[in-house]
């Protein structure tokens, strides 16, 4: 089990400064405990099957109550896991309960209105758990990095400001705060994963002809962007954590911390919800009664 204060470690407080090369993406920062990164690896997954345990038993209640739902936003550098993350955290939920929106460069119909459509249709409804893979963030993160796509947005040019980064941080905020309002829980996710990892990962895929098909030559185009997109994660994270959604710098060199990490803080945010199993009135108990006696009548 991770223990709380171990979680809140990786938890940016609203208002405070988000210094990424002041943490870790490294496993160090986790457990010194651990006496191999294979040790570590280990007990990163008994902590995975745990969570998930208790991840499975949450969802089931918050489908079942149906008032809430819960929102979690991936963001990350290119290989930093997401798709791992998101294929273990929701092994085992329940598929009803769960959808997973994938938000890429935006399509003509987007482009045609404000940053935020595409991610309000797609927010959850009720019961449900959204992964939003990538999502309204990538509007002050990639765009930021290369602002001549402000020009393809269709903007007009008089709403392009120097200011135009802190006016997405305002809306970004005012529209989860408009979720939270209205029963969506929110938790967003920052995978970290340091420099030479991330070499490490496209190497991997490049030496392993079963990993090709994850291998973009766009990719290593990115990376030689690394400290504009460190600094726009940077400025970015320290603008939009919240009370009501908080964003967790999770350090992902580790695979496996990164995930029994995650995994853990979304149990632990459905469980602090504390929701029941709807309770049935007195008309449907009489009607649960005359059910069971016919039931038994006929054995
Ligand atoms: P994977 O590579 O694992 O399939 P991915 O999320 O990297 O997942 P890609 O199709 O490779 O998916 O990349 C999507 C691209 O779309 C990313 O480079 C991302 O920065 C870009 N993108 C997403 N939203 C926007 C946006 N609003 N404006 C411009 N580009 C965007
Ligand atoms: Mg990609």
């Amino acid at each position: 089990m991770i223990d709380k204060k171990l979680v809140s470690r990786f938890l940016i407080r609203p208002g405070s400064r988000a210094s990424l090369h002041r943490r870790d993406p490294g496993w160090e920062e986790i457990n010194t405990k651990a006496t191999s990164k294979k040790d570590l690896k280990e007990k990163a997954q008994a902590a995975l099957s745990e969570s998930l345990e208790d991840l499975r038993r949450e969802q089931d209640v918050l489908w079942a109550a149906d008032q809430y739902s819960l929102l979690i936003v991936l963001q990350a550098m290119d290989a930093a896991g997401k798709d791992g993350m998101i294929k273990h955290v929701m092994s085992g939920v329940n598929p009803q309960g769960c959808e997973v929106r994938s938000f890429k460069q935006p399509s003509s119909e987007e482009l045609d209105h404000t940053f935020l459509w595409r991610t309000m249709k797609a927010a959850p409804e009720r019961g449900k758990i959204c992964i939003f893979n990538r999502s309204h963030y990538e509007d002050v993160l990639v765009v930021r990095v290369h602002p001549e796509l402000l020009g393809k947005t269709g903007l007009p040019a008089d709403k392009i400001s120097k200011r135009i980064w802190d006016e997405r941080f305002d809306d970004i905020k005012t529209y989860e705060r408009h979720l939270a309002r209205n029963g969506t829980k929110i938790l967003k996710f920052f995978l970290h994963i340091s420099k030479e990892e991330q070499k490490k990962r496209f190497l991997d895929r490049l030496n392993d002809p079963s990993k090709h098909w994850k291998f973009s030559a766009a990719d290593v185009a990115e990376r030689k962007h690394w400290e504009a997109y460190q600094a726009a994660y940077e400025q970015m994270l320290s603008a939009t954590s919240t009370s009501y959604a908080p964003w967790y710098v999770i350090p992902s060199d580790s695979k496996w911390v990164a995930r029994a990490l995650v995994a853990e803080i979304v149990a632990r945010t459905i469980a602090d919800l504390k929701l029941t199993y709807p309770k049935v009135d007195k008309t449907k108990r009489k009607e649960l009664d005359a059910a069971r006696r016919a039931l038994e009548r006929e054995a």
